[in-house]
């Protein structure tokens, strides 16, 4: 990305956030030759998104969908909607990301997940039992004594 000051043809990414529901990142750069910093948005390809859940079944993608989710993962815990907004946006850019056409339910729980992890330990058990269905009881054992590790620390 060119330096609107000097012209030179190389910048440093500082900060990258969506903007415009999402159809846009915000990008602050910097001019690696004289340092001014500059914005530019840059649209995002809304090429279709499928996601194909645990049956085979196909739907479009849905960032609302994923929030309604977390939501109510996060029910009576101090989290706020700012928080899981940002967090259903980190996800939808990674997954546009991704670049693939199509992306299992799995792979968008795992990326929600790591994020949940970090925010809060019982959100995060919720979203992973409903997400991970579990059909492993061996995991779900691992993923309590993990949890109980944790919250012991
Ligand atoms: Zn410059």
């Amino acid at each position: 990305m060119q330096c609107p000051r000097c012209k030179y043809s190389s910048s440093r990414v500082i900060d990258s956030r969506p903007a415009e529901e999402n159809t846009v990142i915000r990008r602050r750069r910097e001019c690696e030759e004289c340092r001014h910093r500059f914005t530019t948005f840059e649209r995002i390809e809304k090429t279709p998104l499928l996601v194909v859940k645990r049956n085979g079944n196909r739907e479009d993608f849905s960032r609302e969908k994923l929030l309604r989710g977390l939501v109510r993962s996060c029910e009576k815990r101090p989290i706020s909607l700012e928080t899981l907004e940002k967090l259903a946006s980190d996800v939808e850019v990674d997954v546009y990301n991704m670049g693939e056409s199509e992306i299992s339910t799995t792979t968008i729980g795992e990326l929600v997940m790591d994020r949940l992890a970090v925010i809060d330990d019982i959100a995060y058990i919720r979203f992973a039992s409903v997400y991970r269905q579990f059909s492993d009881k061996n995991r779900f054992l691992q993923e309590l004594e993990e949890l109980a590790k944790r919250l012991e620390q």
